[in-house]
C-alpha cells in the first residue's frame, strides 16, 4: 500500500498525456498531495484531475518558455517536503526515463526527506500503441535501446553510432526532433541499411499528433517537414515495418508495400 505522509516526496509519472493512461496509484497520489510541481508535457486531462484544493506549481522546461533550472526545482520541491508538505513532482510519461528524477532523488535524500518513485508509462510504449506495433519482434528485434539525442545548445551529438545501428534492435530516440537529419545520417554511416523502417508519432496517446511512417534514409526530411513543436519520439528498426499507419504525405496509404520496393512517392 502506498504511503504518503507529511514531509514525503513522490515523483509521479504523468504518463504519455492521456488521462486514462495514468496509474491508479498515480491518481490516488495526485489526489492526496497538498501541492504538486508539474513539468510543461504533463497533459492537460491529467491536470484537470488534481483537486482544486490542491496547489499546483508550474515547472516546466519547455524550449522558448520561460522554466526553472534544475537547481532551482530541486530546491522548491525540497523546500515544501521540509515544510511538512505532501508534495508531488509530476513528470511526463515515466518519472525514471529522461526525466531528471536523479537529481531529484538526490536532492532529497540529502536532506533526509523520504522520496519514493511512481512509474507511468513512456513516450515509446504509447507511440507502439498508437502505430499498431510491438516494440520487440521474436528473433528480429530482441533488443530495444532508449536514447536521447538531445545535445546542449547545439553541441555534437556524443552517441556511440556503432552500437545503436544494429539491424536486431529497436531504437526509441527521445528529444530527437532537432538531430533528426544526424541520427538519420550517422545510423546510416554505421551501418543501418537505408530502407531501414522509421515512425515518427507525435503527442503519443493524445490522438491529435501526426504519425508518421517512412524510412531510415528520409528521416531527417521527413522531420523537418512534418513534425511541429509537440513532442515526439522516433522509433527505428524492422519492428516497425510491422505498422500499416501511415499518414504521411510521403508515401501511399500501403506502407508496406512502399518499404518493399523502397521507391519514394507517394
Ligand atoms: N519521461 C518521459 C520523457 C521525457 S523527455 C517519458 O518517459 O516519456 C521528453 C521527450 O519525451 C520529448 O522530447 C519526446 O521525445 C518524448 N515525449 C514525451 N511525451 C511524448 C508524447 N506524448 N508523444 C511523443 N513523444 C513524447
Amino acid at each position: 500500500m502506498t504511503q504518503f505522509d507529511f514531509g514525503d516526496v513522490w515523483l509521479v509519472g504523468a504518463g504519455p498525456g492521456d488521462p486514462d493512461l495514468l496509474t491508479r496509484k498515480a491518481e490516488r497520489l495526485i489526489r492526496e498531495a497538498t501541492v504538486v510541481f508539474y513539468d510543461a508535457l504533463v497533459g492537460e486531462g491529467v491536470l484537470a484531475l488534481v483537486p482544486p484544493h490542491v496547489r499546483m506549481e508550474p515547472v516546466g522546461k519547455r524550449s522558448g518558455r520561460h522554466s526553472k533550472d534544475q537547481a532551482s526545482i530541486d530546491r522548491l520541491i525540497v523546500e515544501a517536503a521540509l515544510a511538512g508538505e505532501k508534495v508531488v513532482r509530476l513528470k511526463g510519461g515515466d518519472p525514471a526515463i529522461f526525466a531528471r528524477a536523479n537529481e531529484e532523488l538526490e536532492a532529497c535524500r540529502a536532506e533526509g526527506i523520504r522520496v519514493s518513485i511512481c512509474p507511468g508509462i513512456t513516450a515509446a510504449s504509447a507511440a507502439a500503441a498508437d502505430l499498431g506495433v510491438s516494440l520487440t519482434l521474436r528473433g528480429l528485434a530482441r533488443k530495444l535501446v532508449f536514447v536521447t539525442a538531445h545535445s546542449k545548445n547545439g553541441a555534437t551529438l556524443d552517441l556511440d553510432w556503432q552500437s545503436l545501428a544494429d539491424k536486431d534492435a529497436t531504437l526509441a530516440v527521445y528529444m530527437g526532433k532537432a538531430a533528426a537529419p544526424t541520427v538519420s545520417r550517422k545510423l546510416i554511416e554505421a551501418g543501418l541499411p537505408v530502407d531501414t523502417p522509421v515512425a515518427l508519432v507525435e503527442n503519443a496517446s493524445l490522438g491529435n499528433g501526426t504519425r508518421i511512417v517512412t524510412r531510415l534514409d528520409l528521416l531527417g526530411l521527413t522531420a523537418n517537414a512534418a513534425l511541429t513543436d509537440k513532442p515526439a519520439v522516433i522509433l527505428i528498426g524492422r519492428a516497425l515495418g510491422e505498422s500499416t499507419f501511415a499518414t504521411s504525405g510521403f508515401y501511399g496509404p500501403q506502407q508496406k508495400s512502399v518499404e518493399n520496393s523502397g521507391s519514394v512517392g507517394g
